[in-house]
């Protein structure tokens, strides 16, 4: 059953619920105050009539004889009147009682309600009757009874009446409320309906553009429409994200297979050169497997590179711990050394000699520092030099590599750490274009920054900034 269903039932059970109570408290009151009515009058008559009778004794009878008004006198057309002895004997009643009598129940018994009149209410069929006798006590006897009768008929002619107009008014208002009740809901469950529906089409289409309107108050439905919005808001932001994410993929395996592919094609065409003339020819032979061998080294960089970034790809956080970067500095400082004939290599004097303690993984951060200054010796001529120095600043440690080769535009700038990305893929033969994303990956894990400035001709700095721990 749906809501709207609900709701209108509900909603019509408790007017329902509500009249029927409302109804049948009024009808009570009303039966209520009308035979009160009918009773004062009655017991007033029975008070009127009771002062003009009076008992005698007629000697030698032992019976006590009532001498009883005429009492046509009190009738009225609608009121009785009848005066019985103790056995139950008419002595006396009204003209308007034609041939009938007022029903007589039981006398009292006991002695203390003998003087008090008392109300009974007699059904004749055609109509009900209501009645009240009043004992007639002489001498601590009681010697008849006086009865006023006065017909309901009219009292149960209006209950009757209210009844119909009740059960009439009752059943026009709940209907009425029914419908009210029906149009009410519909107008409240509209706003779902429209949300529903959008979803459902959003969900069709696969659209997540769209987005509910909604023009009203801030209430409930307001919220819900928000609520919706923002949510499809980040569905979007989480889809896209997504979409990114594999196109990335995409290009990364695209380039990847490309990069891999070359290194391969020229060891292939060497050894088919060795198998040609490898023998006759000594020179080619020697050139063709030096080729070989520098082929398959960069191969194996660039496999390593690639597990690393795929490595980086998975989303696993690298391990850290409290590491001393001025020994870790030290290290790389050592393996630097060799890396180049043609490039000095100069680090600072007192790189090493204060402690500086950061939170890091030391073979990362390691590999970081060898990419950048490996970095500055290939785009350096030879005779120029690459410098390593730290600096502190707000909390941080900085790490600047800094060389006085060849520079990057400043429109390339911004491109460097992607994947792949070489500036000028002509000018130097080695180098993968993954070293950077690498980098950058490394810093990232180490809630740090990587900056760079870059004059071309000139040379490059870059900086890796570190959070920078004061132990006590
Ligand atoms: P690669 O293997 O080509 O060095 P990287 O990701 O390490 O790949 O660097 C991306 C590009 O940024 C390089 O191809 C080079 O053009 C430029 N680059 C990186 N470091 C320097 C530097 N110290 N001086 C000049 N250019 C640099």
């Amino acid at each position: 059953m749906s809501i709207r269903w609900r709701l209108t039932l509900w909603y019509s059970l408790m007017v329902g619920l509500t009249l029927l109570l409302f109804g049948v408290g009024l009808y009570f009151y009303m039966e209520h105050e009308l035979t009160s009515e009918i009773d004062l009058s009655i017991s007033a008559k029975a008070e009127e009539v009771l002062k003009t009778i009076t008992v005698v004794d007629r000697y030698p009878l032992p019976i006590e004889q009532v001498q009883l008004p005429d009492v046509n006198v009190f009738a009225t057309p609608n009121t009785y009147l009848q005066v019985v002895d103790r056995n139950g004997r008419i002595l006396a009643r009204s003209n308007n009682l034609g041939r009938q009598a007022l029903p007589k129940s039981g006398y009292p018994d006991d002695g203390a309600s003998l003087a008090q009149g008392y109300f009974e209410t007699a059904d004749t069929g055609e109509q009900r009757l209501r009645i009240y006798n009043q004992p007639l006590i002489w001498r601590g006897q009681m010697v008849g009874l006086l009865q006023v009768g006065r017909s309901m008929q009219p009292a149960d002619l209006a209950l009757n009446r209210l009844r119909l107009v009740l059960a009439f008014m009752g059943t026009v208002t709940v209907g009425l409320a029914a419908t009210l009740g029906w149009v009410l809901a519909r107008a409240v469950l509209k706003p779902i309906d429209r949300i529903t529906n959008t979803a459902a089409a959003i969900q069709e289409a696969e659209d997540l553009e769209r987005k509910l309107l909604y023009e009203g108050p801030d209430d409930e439905i307001g919220r819900l429409t928000r609520t919706f919005n923002a949510m499809l808001e980040r569905l979007k932001g989480a889809y896209l994200r997504l979409a990114e994410a594999h196109d990335a993929q995409r290009r990364f395996v695209a380039d990847a297979s490309h990069e891999l592919r070359t290194p391969l094609t020229t060891i292939r065409g060497n050894v088919e050169l060795l198998q040609k003339m490898g023998d006759t020819q000594p020179e080619v032979r020697k050139e063709a497997l030096a080729d070989i061998a520098s082929e398959s080294e960069r191969m194996s960089r660039l496999i390593h590179e690639l597990l690393a970034l795929a490595r980086a790809d998975t989303g696993q956080n690298l391990e850290r711990r409290l590491t001393p970067l001025h020994e870790l500095l030290g290290e790389v400082i050592r393996s630097a050394r060799h890396l180049s004939d043609q490039v000095r290599f100069e680090p600072d004097e007192d790189l090493t000699s204060e402690p500086i303690w950061v939170m890091g993984s030391h073979d990362y951060l390691k590999q970081l520092f060898l990419i950048l200054i490996e970095n500055g010796m290939k785009y350096t001529p030879s005779g120029g030099e690459v410098r390593l120095s730290v600096q502190h600043r707000e909390g941080q440690v900085g790490v600047s590599v800094i060389d006085t080769g060849i520079g990057i535009p400043a429109e390339e700038l911004p491109h460097i750490f992607e994947r792949f990305y070489r500036v000028d893929q002509a000018r130097f033969g080695e180098g993968s274009g993954l070293g950077l994303s690498i980098a950058q990956w490394i810093v990232e894990q180490h809630d740090g920054k990587i900056e760079v400035e870059s004059v071309p001709g000139e040379g490059s700095r870059f900086t890796v900034w570190l959070r920078e721990l004061t132990l006590g």
